[in-house]
């Protein structure tokens, strides 16, 4: 177990996958933000096979099969092709992080439908090779608004749908140090091109090819070489309204998108092959996946997605944003992760009860180390760490100062005391 833990600056991909504490990750990059159920089916039935049978929904909306072993990876590779989920190459897997609404294309209250967006820019990374130059975790959203915006989720470029009254646009933007600038507004059309035109200013003008890293005069020097037209004012939403996630989600009619999560984004493939087949039998054709790993599935009457919603509670999912799971991040932990020996997810669903118990209402990170591969964004409570300790950062981040510290064994009586302790602040 190392102290500090290693950065590796890179994601895992199919065609490159990541070692880990149980082995081999393999992710796999759904195209337009969904899977046929009969994927879904077939790669549960993968991941026993060829994997621990363990299965990640990621905050990039991607899917990633766990403790796959050298051995095994050519013939997972064989049936990821077969379904269509496998690039020609690690470059070419790696630049295509593109993300979408988990919603597009069925939700009524969507400025744009981005699916063909988002089909266009990733054949345009695909078709040009000098762009496999771009970093690792370079990444795309595009936002086209609605019920289920992208608003929290980070991007080195960022599209989004806005309405200038008969006419709908993409609003396109780098993420810099200050937060999105904007560059540049162009029709719905023409949208990933200008995306592609802006990865591409951003990896000469920058090293190391991340829109954050750019510097005030880079970014200038974008925006005039791009020489588009103005962006109008936008309308900022200030309410910092999470809109519902999960559970029965009203669409047009009788029509219902049903949320589906996974407590800390984690499913067995068991669990995913019964809920394939559940939603089979409802005729759902496609699940939808997002960065808050909540799956999504269309129905068509209000009775099939109340029994959807049973079978996936009596499967451990998570059905109600009410549920506290949703407000706890933690990383995978002992046996997942040879950086720390604290069983983070244990304790983390045990902090789930106790602010069930307490009445905290506040977010919380349980982090196996400092790296806090599971959150970078602050929580009330961050349990970071440390031998068998956890640091604890009150309103912070894994890379602030803790306020206190507990060892792993008082986790029971030391997290009930902090969480009725702060709980006045979020209720
Ligand atoms: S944060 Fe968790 S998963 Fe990430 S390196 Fe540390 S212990 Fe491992």
């Amino acid at each position: 177990m190392s102290a500090s833990p290693l950065v590796k600056g890179w994601c895992p991909g199919a065609r490159r996958p990541m070692e880990s504490g149980d082995g081999l990750i393999v992710r796999i990059r759904p195209h337009r933000g969904s899977l046929p159920v009969h994927s879904l089916s077939a790669l549960a039935e993968a991941a026993s096979r060829f994997g621990n049978g363990q299965i990640d929904l990621t905050r990039r909306a991607n899917l990633q099969i766990r403790g796959v072993t050298q051995d095994a990876l050519g013939c997972l590779w064989d049936a990821l092709s077969a379904l269509g989920l496998l690039d020609d190459s690690a470059d070419a897997e790696a630049i295509r992080n593109i993300a979408i609404n988990p919603l597009a294309g069925i939700d009524p209250a969507e400025i744009v439908d981005v699916r063909p967006i988002a089909q266009v820019l990733a054949s345009q990374l695909a078709a040009h090779a000098d762009l496999q130059a771009l970093p690792g975790k370079f990444a795309f959203v595009i936002d086209g608004g609605g019920s289920l915006p992208l608003t929290e989720l980070a991007a080195d470029v960022r599209l989004e749908a806005r309405r200038e009254r008969a006419d709908v646009l993409m609003a396109v933007g780098i993420a810099t140090k200050k937060g999105v600038t904007w560059l540049a507004a162009a029709a719905p059309s023409e949208a990933a091109d200008i995306a592609v035109l802006i990865a591409r200013a951003i990896l000469c003008h920058g090293d190391p090819g991340r829109a954050h890293a750019l510097s005030p005069q880079a970014v200038d020097a974008i925006r005039a070489e791009l020489g588009l037209p103005e962006l109008p004012a936008k309308v900022v939403d200030v309410s910092g309204r999470t809109p519902p996630q999960r559970g029965l989600l009203a669409l047009q009619g009788e029509r219902y998108a049903v949320g589906l999560g996974a407590a800390f984004g984690r499913i067995d493939s068991g669990t995913l092959a019964t809920l394939a087949e559940a939603l089979a039998r409802l005729d759902v054709t496609d699940v939808r996946l997002s960065p808050w790993r909540t799956l999504y599935a269309a129905i068509d009457r209000r009775a099939d997605g109340k029994a959807l919603l049973e079978t996936a509670r009596a499967l451990g999912l998570v059905v109600d944003d009410a549920d506290p799971l949703v407000r706890i991040d933690a990383c995978s932990g002992a046996g997942c992760c040879d950086a720390t020996s604290l069983p983070t997810r244990e304790h983390a669903r045990l902090l789930a009860q106790l602010a069930a118990r307490t009445g905290f209402a506040g977010t919380m990170h349980v982090s196996g180390c400092p790296k806090g591969c599971a959150r970078s964004a602050p929580a009330d409570l961050v349990l970071i760490g440390n031998g068998d300790s956890y640091r604890v950062v009150r309103r912070g981040t894994v890379r602030d100062e803790p306020a206190c510290a507990f060892t792993a064994s008082e986790i029971e009586t030391k997290g009930i005391e902090l969480l009725a302790k702060h709980r006045s602040a979020h209720v």
